[in-house]
Parts: structure tokens; C-alpha cells; sequence
């Protein structure tokens, strides 16, 4: 048996495609949706990311800001700048791009985010409008899964879903989403008891751990969809053989860059699995297109628009 690779790449640019109408029909009578990307400092990853989010914005028609303050601002500053952009009227959406400089109180800054303005939905009374099914802000990631579920065709209600990983930007805001998708949710972690065996009973598994390759067949039940969060990078030659020996494709684009991305997710689950997601593909490319749906969704919330609750 072998896998259905689940296109991510697919449906994220059907999702971008569906905001990019809207954003347009929003625009012509003069409500073109904004969203400010605040990035601090030069950590050359954060650059990248916020890359991808400015141009995402321009192909979907949303307004967007980068505000670059340096790697000095103080929480103070931070916290006036966050201040200036909930009273701005053209903004509808402040992401503050994280790692935040040590210096700085993270929480203390994304708590000043106002919650309908924080298309991250980490806010805490945007986990709370989850948590009870009202609509508000979902965290983007998490959100993706779901889309990729459904846009699949996988059905939720009645399933009995396993999430490895209780973080709150991803595990527990998918729990929850599957929760509210009628799923029979079980959450896994660290100190869980026999892991291998609780994941053998799910119908939906999804991993969100952040180690390489680390839910192997024996973790899943034959036909299950799996549903990889993982972003892990490989260097070491040994792990890169142990995953990916005898794939022509991964072999040479490791000899050339010294380095591949692995999901949590070990490949040979593909024989196994109903369902895949691959990496990179799978999710990943779901988080910013769900950005975009948040920015969107945003502006509709503050002027009012009916938006449908999540899941
Ligand atoms: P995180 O905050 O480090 O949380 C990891 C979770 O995995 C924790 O709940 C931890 O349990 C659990 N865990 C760790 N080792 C385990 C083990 N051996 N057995 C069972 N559970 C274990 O990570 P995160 O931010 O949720 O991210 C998870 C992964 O998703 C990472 O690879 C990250 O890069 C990726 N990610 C991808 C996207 C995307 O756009 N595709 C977005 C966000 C994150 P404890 O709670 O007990 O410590």
C-alpha cells in the first residue's frame, strides 16, 4: 500500500487564489485589508519568513507594512509601536514576528496586540473564542491542517484523531480545532505511555514535535492520514542515508546544499498510511496562505462582515 501524498503546495494556492477574489471584491468600494509585519532586528531566518509574508500579501492584493525596528527597541518601544498599529484604521492584522530580541517581553508585547487584530490567534482571548467555538482569530498552522483535512475530503466528525506535540502555536490549537470538528481527540507528549500504541488507534495522526523522523510505521495504523508539522533540517550524512537512502532526487539535492528538510514524520510511513503529508510540501506552504485567510478575515470582523467559526 502506498500513501496519497496530500499537495499542500495545491491547496495552499487554491486558498490564496479564493482570498486574492475576495480581497479584490473588498477593495474596489475602498476597504482594501492591511497587515502590518513588525520584524526586529536581523535574525536571518525571521528575514526570510517575513519575505514570504510581504509577497504573499502583493499576490493577494492585501496592503502590507514591514516595520523594522533595530535589534535595541526596548519592550517600552515595542509595546508604543504595537500601540500605534491597533489604533491605525488601515491596518487590520500586526504580526510580530518571533524570536523577539532577548532583551525584549515577548509575552508583554503579543498580549498588546489587540485580539482582532492578531492574525497569529495567539492572543489569549483569541484561544478562548476557540476554545468556544466563537468566531475569532485561529493560529495559521493549525488552521492549515484542518483545511488540508478537509479539502481533502477526510472525514473529521467521528474519527479518532492523535496529536503528538501539546505546544500552544500548534498541538493544542489543532486539538482544539479537531475537538470542534467532532473528532475523539487524544493529546500526546513527552511523558506519554506508550506512544506507538496510543498512535496505532488514530485514524487522523498528527505530529507537531519538532524531531526528525521520529513517528515511524509502527506508529501507525494501516490506512490512517497523516498529518506531518514537522520542519527539521538534516546535515548529518548517517541520518540523511537512514531516511532517505536510494531516493535519487533527496540525494542530490543533499550532495549539493550539505542539508534536506525532514518532517516528524519518517518516509516509510508512506507504505503504511492512507494519507500523507510530505515535507516540505504539506503544511508548511498552508501557513501563510492561512495568514492571508486571518488578514482577510480580520477586516471582515472589525467591519462587521459574518464570518464562519472555525472547524
Ligand atoms: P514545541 O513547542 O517544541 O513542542 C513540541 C511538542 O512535542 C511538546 O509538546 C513536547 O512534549 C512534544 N515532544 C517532544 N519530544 C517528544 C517525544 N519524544 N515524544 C512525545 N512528544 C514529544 O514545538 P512546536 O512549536 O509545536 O513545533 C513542532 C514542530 O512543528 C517543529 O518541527 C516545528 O518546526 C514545526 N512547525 C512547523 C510549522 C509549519 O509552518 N509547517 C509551524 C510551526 C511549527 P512536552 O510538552 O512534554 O515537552
Amino acid at each position: 500500500m502506498s500513501a496519497i501524498i496530500l499537495d499542500g503546495t495545491k491547496i495552499a494556492a487554491q486558498i490564496r487564489a479564493e482570498v486574492g477574489e475576495e480581497v479584490k471584491k473588498m477593495t474596489a468600494p475602498g476597504l482594501r485589508p492591511g497587515l502590518a509585519v513588525v520584524l526586529v532586528g536581523h535574525n536571518p531566518a525571521s528575514e526570510v519568513y517575513v519575505r514570504g509574508k510581504v509577497k504573499a500579501c502583493e499576490e493577494v492584493g492585501i496592503l502590507s507594512e514591514k516595520l523594522t525596528p533595530p535589534e535595541t527597541a526596548t519592550t517600552e518601544e515595542l509595546l508604543a509601536l504595537v500601540d500605534g498599529l491597533n489604533r491605525r484604521d488601515d491596518i487590520d492584522g500586526i504580526l510580530v514576528q518571533l524570536p523577539l530580541p532577548a532583551h525584549v517581553d515577548s509575552k508583554k508585547v503579543l498580549l498588546a496586540v489587540s485580539p482582532e487584530k492578531d492574525v497569529d490567534g495567539f492572543h489569549p482571548m483569541n484561544v478562548g473564542y476557540l476554545s468556544t467555538q466563537r468566531p475569532g482569530l485561529v493560529p495559521c498552522t493549525p488552521a492549515g491542517v484542518i483545511e488540508i483535512l478537509k479539502r481533502s475530503n477526510i472525514p473529521i466528525a467521528g474519527s479518532d484523531a492523535v496529536v503528538v506535540g501539546r505546544s500552544d502555536i500548534v498541538g493544542k490549537p489543532v486539538a482544539m480545532l479537531l475537538t470542534n470538528g467532532n473528532a475523539t481527540v487524544t493529546i500526546c507528549h513527552s511523558k506519554t505511555h506508550d506512544l506507538p500504541g496510543v498512535c496505532r488507534r488514530a485514524d487522523i495522526l498528527v505530529a507537531a514535535i519538532g524531531r526528525a523522523g521520529m513517528i515511524t510505521p509502527d506508529y501507525v495504523k494501516p490506512g490512517a492520514t497523516v498529518i506531518d508539522v514537522g520542519m527539521n533540517k538534516i546535515t548529518d550524512a548517517a541520518e540523511f542515508a537512514r531516511f532517505f537512502a536510494g531516493d535519487p532526487k533527496r540525494e542530490g539535492a543533499f550532495a549539493k546544499n550539505g542539508s534536506t528538510l525532514i518532517g516528524d514524520v519518517d518516509p516509510k510511513v508512506a507504505e503504511v498510511a492512507g494519507a500523507l503529508t510530505p515535507v516540505p510540501g504539506g503544511v508548511g506552504p498552508l501557513t501563510i496562505a492561512m495568514l492571508m485567510s486571518n488578514t482577510l478575515k480580520a477586516a471582515k470582523l472589525r467591519r462587521g462582515h459574518r464570518v464562519r467559526t472555525s472547524a
